[in-house]
This record gives structure tokens, sequence and C-alpha cells, in this order.
């Protein structure tokens, strides 16, 4: 099955991800993850990478489909994939569409994840992560356990975070009636605890 989990910076589209791995038995491919990890190797494209992403801007495309080409072509990912942060513009969309077709694959469901404005600031700036493993915690809602070291991203300051969601606005939402259109969107209230957005997702999906 392929998935795509869309909504704004902060909506919970990672945790969710990463509790629907288990259950549809597809790897979570999140572009903002692959980006982190490319960063973190030093590499020249972790650096062109960094640029963007600390200002909370959107990363070239030609740059993200170079990187989800690569991905899909692993073999963890040749069933399908939760999509978690792309597509975020049209060109996108469209590419995603044409890499899953050559593989004989399509989207099956984009699930939105609605959290007003109001809260992603709060959410983006209390979340913390492990470096060493990636998991993700929320000082107020999900906090890491004792002894377990975390650090916050680069870009999840109460400035970027508002660049990040003003290029939501103008660049990803856009995106939404390409998939209306194709009857593929299930919006999803994303406020409430971890279990009741997963419930609510996993009913979504049929789950
Ligand atoms: P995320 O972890 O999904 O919040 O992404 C963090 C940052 O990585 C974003 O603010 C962008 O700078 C960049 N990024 C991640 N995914 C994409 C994408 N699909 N297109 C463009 N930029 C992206």
């Amino acid at each position: 099955m392929d998935l795509v989990l869309f909504g704004p910076p902060g909506a919970g589209k990672g945790t969710q991800a990463e509790r629907l791995v288990e259950k549809l038995d597809v790897p979570q491919i999140s572009t903002g993850d692959l980006m982190r990890a490319e960063r973190k190797s030093g590499s020249d494209l972790g650096k062109k990478f960094d640029e963007y992403m600390s200002a909370g801007k959107l990363v070239p495309d030609e740059l993200v489909l170079e990187l989800m080409k690569k991905r899909l072509s692993q073999s963890d990912a040749q069933k399908g994939a939760i999509f978690d942060g792309f597509p975020r513009t049209q060109p996108q969309a469209e590419a995603l569409d044409a890499l899953l077709s050559e593989m004989g694959r399509k989207i099956a469901k984009v699930v939105v994840i609605e959290v007003p404005v109001e809260d992603i600031v709060e959410r983006i700036t209390g979340r913390r992560v492990d470096p060493k493993t990636g998991q993700t915690y929320h000082v107020r809602y999900n906090p890491p356990p004792s002894g377990v070291e975390v650090e916050q991203r680069k870009d999840d300051t109460e400035e970027v975070v508002r660049t990040r969601f003003e290029g939501y606005k103008k660049k990803t939402e856009p995106v939404l009636p390409y998939y209306e259109k194709k009857g593929l969107v299930a919006r999803v209230d994303g406020v409430g605890s971890l279990d009741e957005v997963t419930k609510r997702i996993e009913t979504a999906l049929g789950l």
C-alpha cells in the first residue's frame, strides 16, 4: 500500500507514520529524515540541504526527487510506503505518481492530519529528538524517559516554524485539490492524544 501523510509541520505526520509502519508492513519514507541524515554525513549535498532547511524553506524539487528516486529503488520499498512530508509541491506530487506508475503502483490514500495554526508553534517548539535513535518526543505531551538525552531540531524555533507554515500554506496545501479530484483525500482531526489520532487514521484507512 502507498499512503501519503499530509499536513502542516507539527501535525504529527512522523509520529503517526511510525505507528503505521508495523500495521501496514511498509517503510516510512520521510524526506526530512533523509535530508537530515545526508546533512549529518557532512556531504556537499547535505550542506546544500542545510541552507534551505535551516531557513525553513523548501528544498528545490530536483534535489528532493533525486533523493526519492534513490530511496524508492531500495529493496524494502518495493511493496509500498508511507510518505511523510512528501510530496510538498505540485511537481513533486506529479513526479511521485510517475515514479509509482513505473513500478505498477499508485497512491491508495492521502490522509490529511489537520491541526490549527495556534497549536503548531507550541507543538514544534516543544518537540525534542533523541539523536541516537531519531525518536521524537514533546516536553509536555510525550516527554522523553529519564536518562534519554534529547535535542531540539535546528529548524524547530518559533521564527523558522512560522516560515515553514507559510511555505505549507503557499506551496503544499494547494496540492490537495489534485488528490481530491482523484477521490483520495481523507481528513483527520489531528488534535488529541497520539492514540486518538492513530485511531482516527486507522478508521479513515479502514484498518
Ligand atoms: P520535515 O522533517 O518534514 O519537517 O522537513 C524539514 C525540512 O526539510 C523542511 O522544512 C524543508 O526544508 C525540507 N524538506 C523536507 N521534505 C521536503 C520536501 N518534500 N520538499 C522540499 N523540502 C523538504
